[in-house]
């Protein structure tokens, strides 16, 4: 269905049990869904220690690849293995954590990944403030004329799609909204009509 859908992106949410309490999947689940389709795999470790694994996650398919700003306390070092890999590298920003932290990676990066909901779970709501943050993520990459994606992740719908991409959002990560749909890929084509 999603290959055949408008949508262009696998958004893949990895999850170790650690940094989030919540366990999803790994690697062999990535490398069948490798296998499975021609579209962007846009993986995002909600991991702690990311570092170890990014060579393996580009061995399974990885496109992509987001890490936790809150996991990394080296995350220079994570950015540029994820690039030297071949990868396009993403951070990912918990709804608590000031977009301000991304000021000195910022032009380091392909993705800015703003978590709109706490990550571990599916099916949550929408926090309103993430649209602020959009906004401050917006200026900030426009300012300094940068090249980088904002990507939102959690609790997207058709109702709020349009005020999250008002705010200056680039991709929009829909998962339960989608796929509870009763019809999955007019739910994706609506979305990408907005
Ligand atoms: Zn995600």
């Amino acid at each position: 269905m999603v290959n055949s859908s408008q949508a262009e992106w696998f958004h893949l949410d990895v999850m170790d049990g650690r940094f989030v309490p919540n366990i999803s999947f790994g690697l062999p689940v990535i490398e069948h869904i490798r296998k499975a389709t021609n579209k962007i795999c846009d993986v995002h470790l909600m991991i702690l220690e990311p570092g170890k694994y990014a060579d393996a996650f580009k061995k399974a398919g990885a496109d992509n690849l987001h890490v936790h700003i809150e996991a990394c306390p080296n995350l220079h070092r994570n950015i540029q293995q994820i690039k030297e890999l071949g990868m396009k590298a993403g951070v990912a920003v918990n709804p608590h954590t000031p977009v301000s932290l991304l000021s000195e990676i910022l032009h380091d990066i392909d993705i800015v990944n703003l978590m709109s909901v706490n990550p571990g779970f599916g099916g949550q709501k929408f926090i309103p403030y993430t649209l602020e943050k959009i906004k401050q993520v917006r200026r900030m990459i426009d300012e300094r004329g940068l090249n980088v994606l904002i990507e939102i992740d959690g609790g997207v719908t058709l109702d709020n799609a349009a005020s999250i991409v008002a705010a200056g959002a680039d991709v929009l990560v829909a998962g339960s909204s989608v796929f509870n749909a009763k019809d999955p890929l007019s739910a994706i084509k609506s979305l990408k009509a907005l």
